[in-house]
């Protein structure tokens, strides 16, 4: 193997302990947890090498570098996840190498992804992320849609032609009441995900959870955490 691939074999299992145990310690399979691989900032030639470890979902959160790499790694049988915010004139783009957006936040991004989706004859998953630390206007510091939004853009995205309501994603705050309380703002997550599910009963994921807070995420009830530093190291301050 090169240096590289026995650095990243050797972070994906610690990674892969971490979750295990996390799944252990909450009564949980293993099974109901999918592990995401943040990519962003590193190399095509990256993703590659963890598409041979058996990584088989990674997300990125720039178009600008998401596209070259997604394009570069088309043969590799990945699941390629947008979690970043989202301006509307690059929706085109990230529909045609996305299968999950998990960073849909307004109204008028479900209408421009709908568009071009229904375009590439393509259904793209759709996760809203909800900020928890939202501000009097609705909406976080990082992007998402306050608690109470959250109803309204799902049952535009689950009308919406091409699209396909999968659940919900939040990034821990670092401001407002849960600032270092990751386990209660997980723990809010899934309430909001257990409302949520009764009008939509199939938008089941709960994406939460990074590399420092993946324990907690797990504890919650996510479905999916998304890691990057604790496996591709510590990314230069971009990103
Ligand atoms: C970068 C990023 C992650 C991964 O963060 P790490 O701390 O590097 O694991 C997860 N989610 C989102 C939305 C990100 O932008």
């Amino acid at each position: 193997m090169t240096d590289r691939k026995t650095e990243l074999a050797k972070n994906l299992a610690k990674v892969e302990e971490r979750i295990t145990a996390a799944c252990a310690a909450a009564g949980r399979e293993r099974a109901e947890v999918t592990l995401i691989v943040v990519t962003k900032t590193y190399p095509a030639s990256d993703v590659r090498i963890l598409s041979e470890l058996g990584v088989r979902h990674v997300a990125e959160n720039r178009d600008q570098d998401a596209a070259p790499k997604a394009a570069a790694c088309a043969d590799l049988p990945l699941t390629w996840h947008f979690v970043g915010q989202l301006q509307t004139n690059k929706v085109r783009s990230v529909v045609g190498y996305a299968g999950v957006v998990q960073s849909v936040d307004r109204a008028r991004l479900v209408t421009a992804l709908s568009r071009e989706a229904v375009r590439a004859e393509r259904e793209i998953g759709c996760l809203i992320q909800v900020a928890l630390d939202a501000g009097v206007n609705g909406r976080g510091e990082r992007g998402g849609v306050a608690p109470d939004g959250i109803e309204e853009l799902a049952d535009l995205v689950g009308d919406a032609p091409g699209l396909r309501l999968d659940g919900l994603m939040t990034v821990a705050p670092l401001t407002g009441e849960y600032a270092g309380h990751e386990q209660a703002a997980f723990g809010r997550l899934m309430d909001l995900s257990t409302d949520l599910r009764r009008t939509h009963p199939t938008a089941t994921m709960v994406s939460a959870g990074m590399s420092a807070d993946l324990e907690q995420a797990v504890a919650a009830g996510a479905t999916h955490v998304r890691v990057g530093t604790a496996v591709l190291g510590v990314r230069p301050k971009l990103g």
